[in-house]
């Protein structure tokens, strides 16, 4: 017989943001380490149908998957931690359940019956999560439900989850309950109320979990875990406290050395396996010790909150563990940097690099043309991506070919020199939802360019998400003035990657390199970005204050 397929569902409670996604995705790595197949999937409760017009300031990233599915954030870390390429089966919105269940209603499937949340919606649901599980061929799927036990948004998922262990056993179904515990600084207390009654809540609507991850700022006495033990009915050992980690990186290892691992194995009636988590003890080593630090400028509009850019971070970190260096983030603010009066020399001062993200509108786009251009003047690195090498084109038009009225058709309609514009045939695309050119497409690589030497490979393949491209009809012109056409589609159509010739390290890309990097295996673009950026400058001291010389440290 076959074995079942096992899940795990994780919760949350108290509050949003408390790291579920981190929670659900360090279960899915200690599981690989026991060399089980892994599917991870986001349940979400919006009714967008994906994460694509979710405006990043507020959201946090779009992450887009090999298939071109636009998602939550949540899958990067599902992607970095499992290591596992994922595609839109693992993000399903509420919006997409209700597209479904509407399609099937007008097809006439339900046979003159009413439609209801229960059990129609609900069948949707555990369709959706049944079908991603055995599509990837699973041992065991890990499914993070979005949002906060008690919203009701969230109903029709708790429900269907609900009903799989109902439908499909007992002994293949664990429920993990993700809670906060505040801290009362009158008391200097950690509180355990707000967390019994989100477990009450959960238990309301006939869900036990199987265990507790206790998310808190400060250490949690056996106490404070004895009081959740009791309210959830679990021994006490089935309460995980997870204090708020240095690095995200070392929950794995928290919940391995607590015991996750084989409360999980024993719950499913798995057989008990040695995990390895050899190397990722070594990367949380790596990423703990005290290492120099170099600045590295992220020119960009939304520069309150990290989750807009987090697979650009991400990417940059690990490029720096990659390295031995911590990166230190200098935000620089587009907006500010585009105004004529602005000090450009002051604004980017400090950074030992820049890289310019992607993004979308008008807001900002002179400052980071003047990015590029102070990149490309000062001979310091520059790693472009998507937009970032739309800027660097318009900057190279405007101040290397003399091309003042150079832009892009995406800011200038009418632009008389438009170095980016649309191609014809998506010229006839009006949705914003969906329409743009999305998911990994191959790239072939010029030979004896930056991007070849970090690659070593003739041709690769990248996620993207834009609608705009490079001009052909000005590459000669480019070509003449400097730029290398590194990277272009293998049907000669459109250019994926330019670079500079006599620059230190100057490359910009179409595509998106930050979604395949992962925490021990930086992105190739990434590391030598990193590793041009610690050659040509100074690296500042574990105090961050004194600056030394690279050459007097090797
Ligand atoms: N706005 C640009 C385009 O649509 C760039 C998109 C991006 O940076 N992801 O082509």
């Amino acid at each position: 017989m076959e074995k079942p397929i096992k899940f795990i569902f994780v919760t949350g409670g108290v509050l949003s943001g408390l790291g579920k996604g981190i929670c659900a995705a360090s279960i899915g790595n200690i599981l690989k380490a026991r060399g089980y197949k892994i599917f991870m999937q986001k349940l979400d409760q919006y009714l967008n149908y994906d994460a694509g017009t979710l405006n990043p300031g507020e959201h946090g990233e779009v992450f887009v998957t090999e298939d071109g599915a636009e998602t939550d954030l949540d899958l990067g870390h599902y992607e970095r931690f499992v290591d596992i390429n994922l595609s839109q089966d693992s993000s399903i919105m509420t919006g997409r359940i209700y597209s479904d269940i509407i399609a099937r209603e007008r097809r006439g499937d339900y046979l003159g019956k009413t439609v209801q949340v229960i059990p129609h919606l609900t069948n949707v649901v555990k369709e959706f999560i049944l079908k991603g599980a055995e599509k990837a061929n699973a041992d065991v799927a890990i499914v993070e439900v979005g949002g906060t036990v008690g919203d009701h948004e969230g109903f029709h998922f708790l429900e269907a989850i609900r009903e799989m262990r109902y439908d499909i056993g007992i002994d293949n179904v664990m429920y993990c309950h993700t809670v906060f515990l505040p801290y009362l600084g009158v008391t200097k207390e950690v509180k355990t109320r707000p967390a019994q009654f989100s477990i009450r809540d959960l238990q309301g609507i006939g869900i036990t979990p199987d265990a507790v991850f206790c998310r808190s700022d400060q250490a949690i006495p056996k106490g404070g875990l004895e009081k959740i033990a009791r309210a959830a009915n679990l021994p006490v050992t089935s309460i995980v406290p997870l204090q708020t980690a240095s690095t995200v990186y070392e929950v794995p290892l928290t919940l391995e050395n607590y015991g996750l691992g084989a409360i999980i194995e024993q719950r499913l009636h798995l057989t008990p396996q040695q995990p390895d988590l050899l190397e990722w003890r070594d990367l949380v080593g790596k990423i703990k010790s005290d290492k120099r630090k170099v600045n590295i400028g992220i020119v960009a509009k939304y520069t309150t909150m990290e989750d807009t850019y987090i697979c650009v971070f991400e990417a940059l970190k690990a490029a720096g563990w990659h390295h031995n260096v911590d990166i230190n983030i200098k935000w620089i603010d587009a907006e500010e940097l585009s105004s004529p009066t602005a000090n450009v020399t002051e604004l980017m001062s400090g950074c030992a690099g820049y890289v310019v993200p992607g993004g979308f509108g008008i807001r900002g786009i002179e400052g980071k043309i003047k990015a590029a251009q102070y990149a490309r003047e000062h001979e310091i690195p520059y790693l472009g991506l998507c937009l970032g090498l739309q800027v660097a084109v318009i900057e190279f038009a405007r101040n290397v070919l003399g091309w003042g009225k150079a832009h892009s058709t995406e800011f200038d309609e009418k632009s008389l020199q438009p170095v980016i514009h649309i191609m014809e045939y998506q010229k006839t695309i009006v949705n914003k939802g969906g329409t743009m050119r999305l998911g990994a497409y191959p790239t072939r690589l010029k030979k004896g360019t930056r991007l070849h030497e970090a690659y070593r490979e003739d041709e690769i393949s990248e996620r993207h998400r834009h609608r705009f491209e490079f001009n052909n009809k000005y590459r000669k012109d480019f070509e003449k003035a400097g730029m290398i056409l590194a990277g272009i589609s293998p049907s000669n159509e459109l250019v994926e990657a330019i670079e500079l010739k006599d620059h230190p390290w100057f490359v910009a890309v179409q595509y998106h390199p930050e979604f395949k990097s992962r925490p021990n295996r930086p992105h190739p673009l990434f590391r030598d970005f990193v590793g041009a950026v610690i050659k040509s400058s100074s690296l500042l001291d574990v105090d961050g204050v004194t600056s030394v010389r690279l050459e007097t440290l090797v």
